[in-house]
């Protein structure tokens, strides 16, 4: 006799004006468990309908209730709340989030939930260190600028790295006294609820952030970018939809800032200290399953070391621990549908085919329904690959091999993208000279995804629009206003 085992599917709400809503048509969505396949949460379906009970909402918070008139030390003591309880709820919103996502919860639990912690820890202090700029041009004249919230502000994340890229917009945003209205991805809408219940402790008033649930194109995710009532959006996720979305927002002429797809480059010379060139990236390569914007997901090598490098990658690429994310051992979890898996699996047939796959790139059935692929390499790729140039957003790498310093310089810039490249060289001359031609918003030099969130982070060409970090989110979320005094003196 078999016994079943009945498991327990979550309902998942919006947040409108403070409390927890339905749909009004009553429609829900399915939520996966990347690792099993298996429906762990209903979602309340949001649409046109919601998006604007959730900006009304977020209209009346913004026009008539204490948050934009709060003085920013108050504000941001419920910011630093908003931290300190995310800290507190580490292990739960640490499950959630690997539930939702497939990934290591390892992962979660040291990278994205204490970084969306820091996220507010981090605005809540920098924020209070700006002030006013005065300039005094002439004897009886100042000129003073300061900054004003916008007014309703919508934010639109991905899946890959949901609380911690939510948190990366919403913090900023309510420093400067905006008011929200959040769509999250589909695939991960479990920690946006969380966190719901989070800053209502926290003390936030009621109307401050909204969370419609639902999907993008046609959906509520449209519906928040053609409102009237929204200044401005702030979204992170596919060059494509980046484009529908300033098409969309141009008719209400909103301010946007875009944080789109990248085809990160790694590059080795042959006088890197090549253990921890490869460390790092292989690393950069398949970390979060190779789910992230800043992936080093094209591996340049100069000629001399290409064996050399090649043999070390592949040695560590095979000892990836790949399996059940809830388990503290696993390297790499599941990727996060069936949908993306079919996707990633179309670039690995057309690498196979191309060039010569080294190590990886199958399904590991033995882990059940789930979304789980072998780490894979791909060397004597021809240079048009589409494995070299188009975002795989999966666990592939491709290796190159060059000879020379231009070379490989025009190499890592021949892409639609420039979000981010890491250089490995002793020669700091060379470093340099590389870091100065790359044409991406960030390079690391003998490192990968070293951050101080005080600096602009964004990309250039189809990476981006704007800068995110510091003083940029800062000024994206709020208005700058010169007031001149004429005075007798
Ligand atoms: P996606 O563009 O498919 O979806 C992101 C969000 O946009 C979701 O909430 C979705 O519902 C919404 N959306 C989709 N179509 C819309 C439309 N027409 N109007 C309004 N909203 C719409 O992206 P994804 O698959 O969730 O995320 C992966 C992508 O995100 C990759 O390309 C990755 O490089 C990029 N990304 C970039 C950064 C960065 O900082 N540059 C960070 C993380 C992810």
């Amino acid at each position: 006799m078999t016994t079943q085992v009945k498991r327990k599917v979550r309902h998942l709400h919006h947040f409108i004006g403070g409390d927890y809503v339905g749909s009004k048509s009553g429609q829900s969505f399915d939520s996966f468990n990347p690792a099993t396949g298996e429906v762990h949460a209903t979602v309340a379906l949001g649409g046109k309908e919601e998006i604007d009970q959730a900006v009304a909402a977020a209209k009346d918070a913004f026009e008539n209730g204490p948050w934009p008139r709060m003085s920013m030390k108050e504000r941001c003591e419920i910011l630093r709340r908003i931290g300190d309880l995310i800290l507190s709820r580490k292990e739960e919103l640490a499950q959630a989030e690997t539930l939702d996502t497939g990934k290591p919860i390892t992962e979660s639990l040291t990278g994205d939930i204490p970084r969306s912690a820091q996220n507010f820890h981090f605005f809540s202090d920098y924020a209070q260190s700006l002030g006013d700029e005065v300039f005094t041009s002439a004897p009886g004249e100042k000129h003073i600028v300061s900054r004003e919230p916008l007014g309703v502000v919508g934010l639109i994340t991905p899946w890959n790295l949901p609380l911690y890229l939510a948190t990366w917009k919403i913090a900023p945003c309510l420093a400067m006294g905006n008011t929200i209205v959040l769509k999250p991805a589909e695939w991960t809408p479990y920690t946006a609820f969380l966190l719901a219940d989070i800053v209502s402790l926290a003390g936030l008033p009621k109307g401050v952030l909204n969370i419609v649930h639902g999907l993008g194109a046609d959906s509520a995710g449209e519906a928040l970018t053609r409102h009237p009532d929204v200044r401005a959006i702030s979204f992170t996720g596919e060059t494509g939809t980046g484009r529908a979305i300033m098409a969309a927002a141009s008719a209400t002429l909103k301010k946007v800032s875009f944080e789109l797809g990248g085809k990160g480059a790694t590059v080795i010379f042959a006088d890197a200290d090549i253990d921890e060139a490869v460390e790092t990236a292989v690393r950069a390569a398949y970390r979060n399953q190779g789910q992230i914007c800043l992936a080093g997901s094209r591996l340049f090598v100069e000629e001399g070391v290409k064996k050399e490098v090649v043999d070390k990658v592949l040695q560590r690429v095979k000892a990836i621990r790949v399996g059940d994310p809830t388990k503290d051992i696993t390297q790499m979890g599941a990727l996060i549908s069936k949908e993306h898996l079919d996707k990633v699996e179309s670039y690995l047939e057309i690498g196979g085919k191309e060039g010569k796959l080294m190590t990886g790139g199958k399904r590991i059935k033995e882990l059940g329904e789930g979304y789980f692929l072998s780490p894979s390499v791909f060397c004597d790729l021809p240079d048009n690959s589409k494995l070299i140039h188009e975002e795989i957003f999966g666990p592939v790498l491709p290796v190159v091999q060059f000879s020379k310093e231009e070379e490989v310089l025009k190499m890592v810039n021949d892409s639609p993208y420039g979000l981010s490249a890491s250089v490995f060289s002793k020669d700091v001359d060379r470093c340099y000279r590389m870091s100065n031609g790359i044409r991406t918003g960030l390079v690391w030099v003998n490192c990968w995804f070293a951050r101080d969130l005080r600096t602009p982070f964004g990309g250039m060409k189809s990476s981006g629009v704007g800068r995110e970090g510091g003083r940029y989110s800062l000024e994206f979320f709020s208005e700058a206003k010169t007031i001149s005094y004429k005075y007798k003196i």
